[in-house]
């Protein structure tokens, strides 16, 4: 792996280590929130398939 600069994967200024992966508490907080954001707000679990319970013709 190449040693590339450790950056804040959200601004993108140098990370520090108390911080890390990002830069400052901020950064830290805001992928905190947005994790929890996105927790709440899942999407209604559809079937992978269209496959619905009233359109089955499999039996019979
Ligand atoms: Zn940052």
């Amino acid at each position: 792996m190449p040693n590339k600069p450790a950056t804040c994967p959200l601004c993108g200024e140098p990370r520090q280590p108390q911080f890390k992966p990002f830069c400052s508490r901020g950064c830290r907080d805001r992928d905190l929130l947005a994790w929890f954001g996105e927790g709440y707000r899942v999407p209604a679990d559809q079937p992978p398939d269209g496959t619905a319970d009233d359109d089955r013709f499999d039996e019979g």
